[in-house]
């Protein structure tokens, strides 16, 4: 046993949130207690996001910062995780004393072993084999956010967008058995979790001996308790025909389609390695809104490619503008070392980058609000996650996974679904009133 307070920080994305629930959840098993207060801690577990240099430079600096945290009491432990861990391996332990162990994306689930070992030996180490360290863990996670749940369906990724830098430090693709993962979705519905967002780098190639991802989707709502069902992320190569028309098929599938389009150009798309032009994307969004008038399509851009010219990126506005996302996530491109697109001639530098960014941006965000003001009138389902007492409000999510805030009233507590009717919008938040 191991019977430390320890103490998580979590960068990055929904897999790095399972991932850090899922370490709990072994450090729990070992005797350990977590703490919300870091100068109690006796060992910090940074579980990290490498996916943009930005992200990346954020979590060097904070691993950083906490050399102070390291030195405040003798014998305090500090382990990085994830995919910095993975992309930097043993250079970490070299540049930065502070760190005793380094995990790759793939060995947390040995992170008990590794600490046994290192408090045996004192020897710190960098441990990044991308084989599973272990079988698949049917491990339940203690989510922070009790109304709803992450659960990784499979992990890895075989695409090779030249931009991502995920295939390296996440590895090849593999899907978890659909068995363990609707036992675990059972124990989550009996333990009160209402919602399951079913979470992979491309859910839509899962596939565990013959059950693909609208079976999945299907057999997930179909578990009582269980009121509504997410997914995240969607790759348009992958998103058929099947997936639609079990997500309109079932009212537990909420009406959220997340499907990254990256760029509105051809010739970007085909450098990006995405496998789809802007017509076959813009088929599928067709189809899924006459099978889902009710639809939010959400999407992520990139700006400043390198190789991008002004030609490709209006086209990418005019998508924007045609396609009418109700809200994306817009990023300027970040050279990831190791990456096809890192070694392409015409690296458009970053006053290109910000530039088109900040166009975008603007673009998107009028488009959010007036996606958002189209909802004042309607009345929405809206599954309540947390009151919060200062404003006197309840916050909660619509199926399309809109925030929706709306005042306080008495006998609702989080997990219930209420209807709200819109009555004011932001290009963030709407808020209403409970019928
Ligand atoms: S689909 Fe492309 S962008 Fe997404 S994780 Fe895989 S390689 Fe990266």
């Amino acid at each position: 046993m191991l019977n430390l307070i320890y103490y998580i920080e979590t960068y990055g994305c929904q897999m790095n949130l399972y991932d850090s629930a899922a370490v709990r959840t072994l450090l729990n098993q070992a005797g350990c207690r977590e703490t919300e207060d870091p100068e109690q801690a006796q060992l910090m577990v940074i579980n990290s996001c490498a996916v943009r240099g930005h992200a990346e430079e954020r979590v060097l600096g904070r691993i950083g910062e906490l050399k102070s945290w390291k030195k405040g009491k003798p014998g305090r432990l500090m382990v990085l995780m994830g995919c910095v861990g993975q992309e930097n391996g043993e250079s970490l332990l070299e540049r930065y004393s502070q760190l005793d162990l380094v995990l790759g994306t793939e060995q947390y689930r040995q992170i008990v072993a590794h600490l046994e070992s290192l408090l045996k030996t004192g020897k710190r180490t960098a441990i990044t084999g991308l084989e599973k360290a272990g079988p698949d863990l049917s491990i339940i996670p203690r989510f922070e956010k009790q109304v709803g749940a992450f659960l990784a369906v499979m992990r890895g990724c075989d695409n090779f967008c030249s931009y991502c830098i995920v295939p390296y430090v996440r590895g090849r693709e593999y899907s978890r058995t659909s068995s363990d993962l609707l036992g675990e979705i059972k124990s989550l519905a009996e333990r009160g979790i209402k919602e399951i967002t079913l979470v992979g780098q491309n859910v839509n190639s899962y596939l565990s001996c013959g059950t693909d991802f609208p079976g999945l989707l299907a057999q997930a709502a179909d578990v009582p308790g269980i009121v509504r069902i997410r997914f995240i992320t969607s790759h348009p190569k992958d998103c058929g025909i099947k997936l639609l028309e079990t997500m309109a098929g079932n009212q537990k599938i909420c009406r959220h389609l997340h499907l990254p389009l990256q760029s509105g150009s051809d010739r970007v798309l085909a450098m990006m390695n995405r496998k789809y032009t802007l017509g076959q994307y813009r088929e599928i969004v067709s189809t899924a809104r006459k099978l889902m008038p009710d639809l939010v399509l959400t999407s992520d851009l990139i700006a400043g490619f390198p190789g991008e010219s002004e030609d490709d990126f209006q086209r990418t506005l005019d998508a924007i503008q045609n396609i009418r996302f109700d809200s994306a996530f817009t990023y300027k491109y970040s050279i990831r070392p190791g990456t096809k697109a890192a070694q392409m001639p015409d690296q458009l530098g970053d006053e290109v980058g910000q530039d088109r960014l900040a166009r975008m941006i603007s673009l998107q965000q009028k488009i959010s609000l007036e996606s958002n003001l189209a909802d004042i009138g309607k009345t929405l389902a809206v599954l309540v996650e947390k009151a919060v007492p200062k404003r006197g409000q309840m916050m909660g999510r619509s199926p399309g996974n809109k925030p929706v805030a709306f005042d306080c009233v008495s006998g609702v507590s989080p997990g219930d679904t209420v209807k709200v009717r819109v009555n004011k919008a932001t290009q963030s938040t709407l808020t209403g009133s409970m019928l």
